[in-house]
């Protein structure tokens, strides 16, 4: 896309949808100006420096997945792809107190119905009952209502409780931050019929660097060989501030509404990290642990994620979906107790410990439709609705290139 006569874009938020959205507009010629209100870019894809650790911390640990192909495409674009290491095929390894360690594994080769199935048959102590539950369901996975949840798919399908423990509450906790009971179903049955539908999609991967720098810096130094001027500290009051010829909003949803005066509440879920630090190594069964019946639900070795060699040992405990209210420290002393009962020893004391809870973590699948915009603004702004993607990266980069794509169609037409 050349440019000519370079027109003047002001893109709002530095975080992943807004530094896409300059990136692409940039490219195509325009003169970009980004706001960010943080004194660092990245959003919710931050990273801050940690004096105590010496070591730069992810507000919290994010998992990519080989679906997210825009976000590939963006990392190939700015030279970033080695920041992410994969597996070969999608493992997720998970713990219970009754039968110890398994794999939910899928196998990537097959049609994304067997696979769904020959899953849940790997699974231990799954009688037929979970094969044929999980056949149901597969052959159900289109056409779902916009309005119904994932557990009401789940009472459709008369899926036993095992298999919804085991697999479904999992996929549906990791993926959409969300329980079940409200989850959107047919948001749910496109993540399973993405993740599991090829060998390319059908796997995790992690970043091996803090976010800052595997995903945010590259983009940035992009955009400045580019010459998009940058402001950091810059909160955008209004829109009547911005003189530009296009903006862009790539703000969460509620600050998207302040901003515009839009007095609409805006559905979110919290995610607890709770960042433990150890002065002696503590072998894990896997970098990424998931744990089934516990508060806890993810366990990552960050120290071995990021491939740490000595210092302190960084491990981080994700309570998805959050909704407790209890104390911090009952909460830490709840991670650490899971922890040595899967582990079955006694674990020394944490040299420093870090509760982080992102109230907004995630925008929940709602059909809350479009907001009314002045004619020279678009949005970027994270909002799902069903069927769509869940609040991810992946959507925020696609939501980021959409925005940007709308700014050049319409300066051609007006042109
Ligand atoms: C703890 C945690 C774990 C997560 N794990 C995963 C994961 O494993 N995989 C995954 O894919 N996704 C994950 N996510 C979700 C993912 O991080 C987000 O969906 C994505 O980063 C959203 O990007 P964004 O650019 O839309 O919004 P944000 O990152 O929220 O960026 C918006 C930016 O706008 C700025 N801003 C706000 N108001 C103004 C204003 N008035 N003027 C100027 N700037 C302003 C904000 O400071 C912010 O930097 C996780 C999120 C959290 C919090």
């Amino acid at each position: 896309m050349e440019q000519s006569n370079a027109k003047r874009v002001a893109v709002v938020g530095g975080g992943i949808a807004g530094l896409t959205a300059a990136l692409r507009l940039a490219e195509s010629g325009y003169q970009v100006d980004l706001f960010e209100a943080a004194p660092a870019l990245g959003g919710r894809t931050k990273s801050f420096y940690d004096e105590e650790v010496d070591e730069w911390v992810d507000n919290g640990p994010h998992v990519m997945v080989g679906a997210y192909h825009a976000t590939l495409k963006l990392l190939g674009d700015v030279n970033a792809l080695q920041h992410v290491r994969w597996q070969s095929s999608l493992t997720l390894s998970l713990w219970d107190k009754e039968r110890g360690l398994f794999d939910l594994k899928a196998v990537s080769w097959l049609p994304v119905n067997i696979a769904l199935i020959w899953a849940a048959y790997r699974l231990p102590e799954h009688g037929l009952s979970s094969v044929k539950a999980m056949l149901r369901l597969a052959m159900t996975m289109v056409n779902r209502d916009e309005e119904q949840t994932v557990q009401q798919w789940m009472d459709e399908m008369k899926a036993p409780k095992r298999l919804i423990e085991d697999m479904l509450e999992v996929l549906c906790l990791g993926v959409m931050n969300e329980p079940m009971q409200t989850a959107n179903a047919k948001t749910f049955a496109r993540v399973l019929a993405t993740s599991f539908s090829s060998h390319k999609n059908a796997k995790m991967g992690w970043f091996n660097k803090p976010l800052s720098q595997a995903l945010v810096a590259p983009i940035a130094d992009k955009l400045r060989s580019l010459g998009v001027n940058m402001e950091l500290r810059h909160s955008v009051r209004n829109l009547g501030e911005l003189n530009h010829d296009a903006v862009v909003l790539a703000l969460p949803a509620f600050a998207r509404n302040r901003l515009l005066g839009i007095n609409e509440e805006v559905e979110t879920q919290a995610i607890t990290n709770i960042h433990l630090w150890f002065e002696e190594r503590i072998a894990l069964p896997n970098m990424m642990q998931g744990m089934l019946g516990t508060y806890g639900q993810w366990l990552f070795d960050v120290s071995a994620m990021m491939k740490k060699q000595g210092g302190l040992q960084h491990l981080c405990v994700i309570i998805s979906a959050d909704e407790s209210d209890l104390p911090q420290q009952t909460l830490i002393d709840l991670a650490l107790k899971e922890i040595e009962m899967m582990l079955g020893k006694k674990l020394p004391e944490p040299k420093k410990v870090r509760f982080i809870r992102e109230k907004r973590a995630t925008v929940l699948v709602r059909n809350t439709g479009s907001v009314d915009l002045p004619s020279h603004v678009f949005d970027a702004v994270e909002a799902p609705s069903s069927g769509q993607l869940p609040a991810t990266i992946e959507l925020a980069v696609i939501s980021g290139e959409k925005a940007a794509r709308l700014v050049h169609l319409s300066h051609k037409i007006n042109t």
